[in-house]
């Protein structure tokens, strides 16, 4: 067989799709409009400093594991891996923070710390984690949902209860647990999935499985190493990535994608599978006709915040962080409603900030630290010089205060990342980071689809697609597409 098949974008979920699809046979082209492989998963370098520009979370160990088996590899030809101790640090208020990490007896010491009761809640809320994670990868994750039918099957309708699909976390938490601090460690990772804990489903538990029992990893190299190992990866498929290749134009000819159009070519294919902005794709891709998704339903999501980023190198070290160190505040909730009711800059916000030079002495300079400091933030904000400036200013301010790390003064690489980079680097709609938030109305079926309903060898891969946001969800997304492809082409 030798059918063609064009790949829009080289993120993670468009290589993964590209390497599979190449080990079917296919004769696959990946174009990509930037100069380097991965998508937000990328490297940027300055001065000896090597920044992870997105991801820095290894999360989902056994995804990456599993993906690297379907080619007869593993995962340790491509890159190492090691557990990290602590997992990450929680400060809650300035100075007195506290780690979570893999000892399990200091864990519900803390959470007992929290409130009287608190270590067996805890272990009680994990194990329905546990199940409900163990459900989620067995059965609804690995999967397309085309129809309503698919999602509420026996299983679905007779477990409803026990997974609690329908239930919200944050609602679900606080039926174990009132002290703030518990819930807050239990419900952040939703931020970090785009969404706010009061709009997620209970089902999304199972985050809290994710980091604490299933643990947090660090790829040597950072998670730009994942980028790597899949670019090398496709290309031991036989995948042809080009870079610096900008789509402007899908054509669509008889009902079928027939040519795709670059700034400076023009390519024909049998199939075409599209991992860039899902939104962007459907609108500026594609002719109105050919639209299954167009404006209007975007202009109607909920989308996940975008991200205002900082990479900052540090001419010293700093004692008080550690790999992964996260700022829950009192009143969270005037974060969520900044991100997702009020749409303003949030002041004295939530962050997270990581310092990978912890762990990995080639990420900095020797006696210095890389941090990247991320604030979460509306979609859509209008982040002009002068106030992306401003802000920057008082996010590190904040960022000293909290941390009591005081590093303004000795900064030799400072990149602000937002909005309107998005936009440019990635054709983010509205400058989203992650494209559409995990509520209820866009979870499974309710998310856009992998096949196009108006063209028919036109397919989607990436975070807009179930499972959604996250590395590993967006490689599981590229095994569910290329199956679909598969089984369409006989
Ligand atoms: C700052 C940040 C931190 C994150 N942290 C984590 C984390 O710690 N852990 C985790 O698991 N996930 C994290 N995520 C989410 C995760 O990075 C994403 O969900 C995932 O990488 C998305 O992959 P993708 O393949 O869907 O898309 P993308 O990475 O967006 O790739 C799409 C590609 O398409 C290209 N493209 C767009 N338009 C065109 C065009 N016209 N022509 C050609 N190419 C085009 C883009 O340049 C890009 O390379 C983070 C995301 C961000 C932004």
């Amino acid at each position: 067989m030798n059918k063609t098949a064009i790949v829009v974008g080289a993120g993670l979920g468009g290589l993964a799709a590209a390497a599979l699809l190449g080990r079917e046979g296919w004769k696959v082209t990946v174009l990509e409009k930037n100069d380097s492989p991965g998508g937000r998963a990328r490297l940027w370098s300055e001065k000896g400093y090597q920044f992870d520009m997105g991801p820095s979370w290894y999360l989902m160990p056994e995804v990456f594991e599993h993906f690297f088996t379907l080619f007869g590899k593993t995962r340790e030809q491509y890159y190492p891996l090691q557990g990290l101790d602590p997992y990450y640090r929680v400060f809650f208020a300035p100075g007195s923070p506290v780690d979570i990490g893999p000892d399990r007896g200091r864990v519900e010491e803390l959470f007992e710390s929290f409130e009287p009761g608190g270590a067996q809640r805890l272990r009680s809320y994990l194990e329905k984690a546990r199940y409900k994670y163990d459900v989620a990868m067995g059965q609804f994750l690995y999967k397309e949902y085309a129809s309503i039918f698919d999602f509420l099957n026996l299983r679905m309708l007779i477990e409803g209860t026990r997974l609690n699909v329908f239930g919200r976390l944050d609602r679900s938490v606080r039926r174990y647990f009132q002290d703030r601090r518990a819930r807050q460690i239990l419900e952040y990772a939703m931020v970090f999935l785009g969404t706010d804990p009061a709009q997620a489903p209970a089902l999304y538990s199972i985050m809290s499985h994710v980091d604490l029992n299933l643990g947090v990893h660090y790829p040597s190299g950072g998670l730009q190493a994942v980028g790597a190992a899949l670019a090398r990866l496709a290309a031991e498929q036989g995948v042809d990535i080009q870079l610096n290749r900008d789509v402007r134009k899908i054509v669509v000819e008889n009902g079928a994608a027939r040519r795709v159009v670059t700034d400076g070519a023009e390519y024909g294919a049998d199939v075409v599978v599209v991992n860039a902005d899902y939104a962007f794709a459907e609108t500026r891709l594609l002719d109105r006709d050919h639209q299954s998704y167009p404006a209007r339903y975007w202009e109607r999501r909920v989308l996940a915040p975008s991200f205002f980023v900082l990479y900052l190198g540090v001419k010293k070290r700093l004692e008080n962080l550690v790999h992964h160190n996260l700022y829950f505040s009192e009143d969270w909730e005037r974060h969520f409603d900044a991100i997702f009711r009020e749409a303003d800059w949030p002041g004295k916000p939530c962050f997270y900030v990581s310092c990978i030079s912890k762990t990995d002495a080639g990420a900095a300079p020797r006696g210095r630290e890389n941090l990247f400091v991320l604030v979460p933030v509306a979609p859509g904000l209008d982040d002009t010089e002068d106030v992306r400036e401003r802000y920057a200013e008082e996010v590190i301010r904040h960022v000293e205060e909290i941390t009591g790390e005081q590093f303004r003064d000795s900064l030799e690489v400072r990149r602000i990342f937002s909005h309107r980079d998005f936009v440019g680097d990635y054709n983010a709609y509205k400058g989203t980071a992650l494209g559409l938030a995990h509520t209820l109305n866009q979870t499974a079926v309710f998310r856009p689809q992998f096949r196009s309903r108006k063209v028919k060898n036109l397919y989607y891969v990436g975070q807009y697609t179930h499972p959604g946001v996250g590395v590993p969800m967006v490689l599981i997304a590229a095994q569910v597409v290329s199956g679909i492809i598969q089984g369409a082409a006989g």
